[in-house]
């Protein structure tokens, strides 16, 4: 199958830009002038730190970072973050859990280690399709943080606001990051596994409050502690430097294509593409509920595991990849991310009206 034939739902590792894929091969084999490519390059050589701050300085400002808040790129993948959070923000005290899908489920487990969790809301009974309402959180008064996931990958929903709450939020961004202006003088912390809109896998990026670290338990990891990283600037060993050289491509293109707020409307286009088949349809049913669903993560199915089976082999023999939903929800799942160019949903939804003109 050739690439230009194929769109990639994928929910990460996910689609890049050709255009990123295209710049990082012609570079690969000699970095600018360097003679060695990126792969090749001491983390501590100018060339690297230049890649490096570029890729920092660019988060900064698309993200619209303020001071007050120290960007960090890290390893271990958002799951590390599960531990470090409460590692470095909880260390024995409480925080406020709410529970939303599995990432976030995991999250509150691993703090249980390192301190006490309250469970703010938890909508496990009803299969995570849906996401609390402000009024029904129950917040606990000392608590040292709330902590949710803003998009739920795997169920494909999404709070469309930020919570109040007395204490600072920490939120898991790995399928939201990028995709929508946010205003991060409210966080103590985000963290966002990149392998979905702004890297490969293998880099993680964590947006701390720096006065807010310093406060871990003594037998934290160091490369776990956010003042060991915030100190070094996240090189106390060997960064993802091949991932921070993509990152720096990827933010290049988001800044060429418009920024966050492009990135937002195009997000919300595609998505509306899929839903409105949804909507419609008298054969595939959502799983998310209508005011809750992602604009990232879109999950549905037939009610029949045959005919989703049939859908998903139809939709790779169109060239519409990895439409498979996780197994834990199944069903389908497409994945639209930054990347995703606005005619890989509107192929996906003339399929999905095809297919329901078949077989219903
Ligand atoms: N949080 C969310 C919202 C995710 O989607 C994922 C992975 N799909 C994770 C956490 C775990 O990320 P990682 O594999 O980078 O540890």
């Amino acid at each position: 199958m050739k690439r230009e034939e194929t769109f990639n739902f994928a929910a990460g590792p996910s689609t890049m830009p050709r255009s990123v894929l295209e710049k990082a091969a012609s570079e690969l084999l000699n970095y600018r002038g360097t003679g060695m490519s990126v792969m090749e390059m001491s983390h501590r050589s100018a060339a690297f730190q230049e890649i490096f701050d570029r890729a920092k300085a660019s988060l900064k400002e698309l993200l619209r970072v303020p001071d007050s808040h120290e960007i960090l790129l890290l390893q271990g993948g958002a799951t590390l973050q599960f531990a470090a959070v409460p590692m470095n923000l909880l260390a024995g005290g409480e925080a406020d859990y709410a529970v939303t899908g599995r990432f976030s489920g995991r999250a509150a487990e691993e703090a249980k280690k390192y301190g006490s969790v309250h469970f703010a809301a938890d909508t496990s009974s009803t299969g995570h399709d849906r996401i609390p309402k402000q009024s029904e959180l129950i917040l606990s008064p000392g608590a040292k943080y709330f902590y949710y996931c803003a998009n739920n990958t795997i169920y494909g929903t999404e709070w469309h606001y930020d919570p109040e709450t007395a204490c600072p939020l920490v939120c898991d961004m790995s399928s939201d990051i990028l995709t929508r202006p946010v205003d991060f003088s409210r966080f103590a912390l985000v963290y966002a596994g990149a392998q979905k809109n702004m890297a490969p896998a293998g880099l993680t990026v964590v947006i701390v409050d720096k006065s807010l670290v310093g406060r871990e338990l003594p037998e934290t990891p160091e490369l776990m502690s956010y003042k060991a990283m915030v100190q070094s600037d996240s090189m106390l060993n060997t960064p993802p430097c091949w991932c921070i050289y993509m990152l720096s491509l990827m933010l290049d293109w988001v800044r060429e294509t418009g920024g966050v707020e492009a990135m937002e409307k195009r997000k919300m286009q595609r998505a509306a593409l899929l839903y409105d088949v949804l909507d419609d349809s008298r054969l595939f049913r959502p799983h998310a509920r209508r005011e809750d669903r992602s604009f990232m993560n879109v999950t549905f199915s037939t009610g029949s595991k045959a005919l989703d089976a049939a859908f998903v082999e139809g939709a790779e023999e169109r060239g519409l990849l990895c439409v498979k939903g996780h197994k834990s929800a199944g069903g389908m799942r497409a994945s639209l991310y930054n990347a995703m160019p606005l005619e890989g949903a509107e192929k996906l939804a003339d399929y999905m009206r095809e297919f329901e003109r078949k077989h219903v």
